[in-house]
């Protein structure tokens, strides 16, 4: 059995609301899992663990899976495999390349594989042309049964007093995962980072497999700047505010499209008075990588 030991353990750090939000008792907390480790950061840890438990446990001698260039999941999977004492291959989409996601990837001996943007949409031609005897293949994103069943463990983090908990969506995971765990009374409000991903709802649903749970959830596409990993230099911005004013980084990909839709929905005055909100830090920092170097100021 593998478990990551935590850098830091995961910790709730308030945030300051205006005068409005505060007559109106509400409260903002964000859940800082991007603190758990430099590489395996955030959400991906609890995403893995079930995946690379299993690996072990049925002896494989290589994890498989799929991410961008500057993906979260593929540097956890590499780091964590390596830790678990497991190879580890990448398929990259896209034309080969080098940044410091796939330095680090490669260093902790993850073999990289680069397919072009049409190929890597057939994940399953690609798998049957990869695979050997004693892989164990991880969809992109850990998407799937054990990894909603990790990202449930997330939970442990968020006091059952919390009454709406907000994170960002890619496949869709972590919200499966926190909705299967969530109390009677909490509301999940999924903030998609693609655009025009309505359908991961089907898909969450499908995850959760309780069809009354699936009520608590809510859904908000509005927030996705253009797309994934699309962003403008507004976004950057409130960045560089929410770091300046309460020392919290983001990055472009996820967490700061959620936490604009957090402040956003804030101030529309969604949220009833008394309200314990919790908005999910799903780590992914490495990711401002991709951004030329100065325009942070973290
Ligand atoms: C991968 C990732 C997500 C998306 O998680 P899903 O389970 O795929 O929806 C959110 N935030 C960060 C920082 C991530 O790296």
């Amino acid at each position: 059995m593998f478990e990551l030991t935590f850098d830091k353990m995961p910790y709730l750090q308030a945030i300051p609301l205006s005068h409005t939000a505060v007559n109106q008792n509400i409260t903002l907390s964000v859940l800082r899992l991007d603190v758990i480790h430099a590489e395996i950061s955030g959400n991906k840890w609890f995403k893995l663990q079930f995946y690379l438990n299993e690996a072990l446990k049925l002896n494989s001698s290589r994890i498989v899976t799929f991410g961008g260039a500057y993906s979260n999941h593929i540097i956890a999977t590499a780091v964590a495999s390596k830790m678990a004492g497991i190879g580890s291959m990448g398929i990259i989409r896209g034309d080969k390349q080098t940044n410091s996601t796939l330095t680090i990837a490669a260093n902790a001996g993850m073999q990289l594989a680069f397919v072009s943007r049409s190929q890597f949409q057939h994940k399953n031609i690609i798998q049957q042309q990869l695979q050997q005897p004693g892989d164990y293949w991880i969809n992109e994103g850990g998407l799937g049964p054990l990894g909603v069943e990790g990202a449930m463990g997330i939970q442990t983090y968020i006091p059952p007093l919390t009454t709406h908990i907000l994170c960002a969506v890619g496949t869709g995971t972590m919200l499966a995962g926190l909705i299967k765990g969530a109390l009677p009374h909490q509301n999940l409000i999924g903030i998609p980072v693609l655009k025009g991903v309505d359908n991961i709802r089907q898909e969450i649903a499908a995850l959760v497999k309780q069809p009354e749970k699936m009520q608590q959830m809510q859904w908000f596409n509005t927030y996705h700047f253009g797309g994934y990993a699309k962003h403008n230099t507004i976004l950057l911005e409130k960045m560089n505010l929410w770091w300046q004013l309460y020392q919290l980084p983001t990055d472009k990909v996820y967490t700061a499209k959620l936490m604009w839709a957090v402040f956003d929905l804030i101030e529309k005055n969604y949220f009833p008075a008394g309200s314990n909100i919790v908005a999910i830090h799903s780590g992914g920092l490495q990711g401002n990588t991709s951004l030329l170097p100065n325009i942070l100021k973290f």
